[in-house]
């Protein structure tokens, strides 16, 4: 005997999970402000979709301040994950119950797992860019020399997955000299404080300010990092996604470096957060080709 679907073959994976939904089904989300723009949701959606779970993940708009009211919310209502962004990922360390090593020393969490009211907080940031980076074979940071420009959250995540993926140095170059100095302490041996100077002799050179969309025609001083110092053999990697090549990557192209957007990071850190929920695979592939149809929209 054959078991008739309850939806029509031609609905797309997301519309199916919302089906789904039950008294049963388990929620996890994301906390941020504003969130309405966030992938996350979407991504997580698709992904427990295709792994056939009865989860849904929603977006919770936090205003700055009450985080940790929510994480009390999450605590009652049983919520099981949720992804942070903007502006909590440094406030919610302090109020919750345990958290990993790299969140502890990046000081920042993107990820919260709700394990019978027990609140953990995860980085996946920096660990999902290298992800992506090592897709495909495409670039693996073991025994390479990487410069990241910049010493905000993202960048102190990177820094840290770096050194933990084996780089041979990770240099820091960064606007204010102070913050270079604890983010580049992040990488352990293999971190330093640096200059633009550095470029040259580094294999993979990582963008983690917002100054890359800043039109090429703008001031002199527009990029942090003058992307004319970058040539051929070197990655540039802009972790803005959004537009799709930044003013600043494609000015790394026209000198001949390989260049990547910040697409991968964002799916990889998701995959990751999905794994830590679900403790199944994540459907990478499938999370990487929707990716692309989300952010064409
Ligand atoms: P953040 O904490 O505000 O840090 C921003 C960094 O950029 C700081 O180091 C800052 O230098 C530097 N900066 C800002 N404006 C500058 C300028 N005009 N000239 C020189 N340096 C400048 O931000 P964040 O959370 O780390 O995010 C950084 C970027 O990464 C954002 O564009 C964000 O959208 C992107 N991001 C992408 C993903 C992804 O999944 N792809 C994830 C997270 C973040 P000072 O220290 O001197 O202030």
């Amino acid at each position: 005997m054959t078991t008739q679907s309850p939806v029509p073959e031609e609905m797309d994976p997301a519309s199916v999970s919302k089906l789904a939904l039950s008294a049963g089904t388990t929620v996890v989300g994301v906390i941020g402000d504003p969130v309405a723009h966030s992938l996350s949701p979407r991504l997580h959606n698709l992904a427990f979709a295709h792994l056939g779970l009865d989860w849904v993940s929603v977006g919770f708009r936090v205003v700055e301040g009450n985080a940790p009211a929510a994480l009390v919310g999450a605590r009652a209502l049983g919520i099981k994950g949720l992804s942070v962004t903007m502006p909590h990922k440094a406030e919610v360390v302090t109020h919750l119950d345990r958290l990993t090593e790299i969140a502890d020393r990046v000081g920042a969490v993107n990820c919260v797992t709700n394990v019978d009211g027990v609140l953990t907080g995860d980085n996946t940031d920096g660990r999902g860019l290298v992800e992506a980076l090592r897709r495909g074979g495409h670039f693996d940071p073991e025994g390479r020399r990487c410069l990241v420009v910049g010493a905000g959250g993202a960048a102190r995540s990177v820094i840290a997955a770096l050194a933990d993926a084996g780089a041979s140095e990770v240099v820091v170059v960064n606007r204010t000299p102070e913050r270079a100095v604890t983010a580049a302490a992040l990488a352990g041996v293999v971190g330093r404080v640096g200059d633009p100077d550095d470029v040259s002799g580094s294999d993979l050179v990582v963008n983690a300010t917002p100054t890359g969309m800043a039109a090429a025609s703008a001031s002199p001083d527009r990029w942090a990092l003058d992307p004319a110092r970058l040539g051929p053999n070197q990655l540039a990697v802009d972790l803005v996604y959004h537009p799709a090549v930044t003013p600043w990557l494609e000015a790394a192209r026209s000198r001949g470096a390989e260049v990547l957007n910040g697409l991968g990071m964002l799916v990889h850190q998701a995959a990751l957060q999905l794994e830590t929920w679900t403790g199944q695979e994540p459907p990478v592939d499938a999370m990487w080709r929707a990716i692309g149809e989300f952010t064409a929209e």
